[in-house]
């Protein structure tokens, strides 16, 4: 097995090092056969209008200040900034999205009494809410930062870092200009690896410095984390654990240029989460993000489902 060859193999600290950092190479430079994972080489500029200061607190409850858009032509800010009467229409839909149901009490996802953080694909929750979040952070359309104004969707941002900054890490401004609007950000690796190829140490190295990375770019500490591609083992949420991660959200829905695709099923489900990712046209059949999610939005709607924040449930 491949793990336990792993284990046996490790003779020192330093050899453990070395072998992280091979691993890491060559996780980072493996373009595994997945849709996931699509680096952005098309050259569309950063909307750059972030300077990387912190928004209002993910970490918080929902205000009930900002209200959904049922109803809500009424020109209420989120954020500090208008929604425009009628904008839902900008963006081809025939009606603004629902507003959630007040957040539960008390969040239905809680890490296990071991201290692990939760796996959950669907939040226990009877509301005919779902969740949405966006991956990686390759592309970034200035347009979606109008749309999500627009529209105040709520959605959870899994960043990872060679991602976001091709390398650099330094591109996070656009993505503190949606986290302004409401939205939250948590870690989703340094590098994206599959997870499960490393050993502990690298796992929590790519867990946690991302996770603090976060922190300090947006001022507030992620409590949630996404493995790339969804892939995990016993050491992964041992090192999320430890550097405060709370839940681990796979996903039961993705949306792909063919629409959405269900893990099973055929149909959306109270307290769905739903994956996107940050894409540019040219990784999503020349449809732009505003595009992708606008179909995702008509298509919850269609439904009879609204979105919520997946903070409030976990
Ligand atoms: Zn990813």
């Amino acid at each position: 097995m491949r793990r336990s060859r792993a284990v046996r193999r490790r003779p020192s600290a330093a050899a453990i090092a070395a072998a992280c950092l091979l691993a890491l190479t060559a996780c980072a430079d493996a373009a595994r056969p997945t849709e996931e994972w699509f680096p952005e080489t098309t050259g569309e500029s950063a909307a750059g209008a972030g300077d990387g200061k912190p928004g209002a607190g993910q970490g918080g409850r929902t205000p009930r200040a900002l209200p959904g858009g049922a109803g809500g032509d009424d020109g209420a800010t989120q954020g500090g900034r208008a929604a425009a009467p009628g904008a839902y229409h900008r963006w081809g839909l025939d009606r603004p999205l629902a507003p959630p149901p007040e957040p539960p009490a008390a969040r239905p996802v809680r890490p296990e009494p071991s201290g692990l953080p939760a796996v959950v694909d669907r939040v226990p929750t009877r509301d005919k809410v779902v969740f949405v979040t966006i991956d990686d952070g390759v592309n970034k359309d200035p347009a979606l930062i109008d749309m999500a104004a627009d529209l105040r969707l709520p959605f959870s941002m899994f960043l990872a870092d060679s991602a976001v900054g091709g390398g650099t890490g330094e591109d996070y401004g656009y993505f503190a200009e949606l986290q302004r609007l409401g939205n939250s950000v948590h870690g989703h690796t340094l590098t994206h690896p599959d997870l499960t190829s490393l050993p502990y140490a690298a796992q929590r190295r790519q867990i946690c410095r991302q996770q603090e990375r976060v922190a300090d770019r947006f001022g507030v500490r992620p409590t949630l984390f996404r493995p790339p591609y969804g892939e995990y083992d016993a050491a992964t949420l041992r090192a999320a654990a430890s550097c405060g991660v709370r839940a681990v959200p796979l996903w039961r829905a993705e949306m792909k240029a063919g629409g959405l695709e269900y893990r099973e099923g055929d149909r959306l489900r109270p307290g769905d989460i739903v994956l996107a990712h940050f894409r540019g046209p040219g990784q999503q059949g020349g449809r732009t993000m505003t595009d992708v999610l606008a179909e995702l939005v008509r298509e919850i709607q269609r439904q009879g489902y609204t979105v919520a924040r997946l903070e409030d449930y976990m």
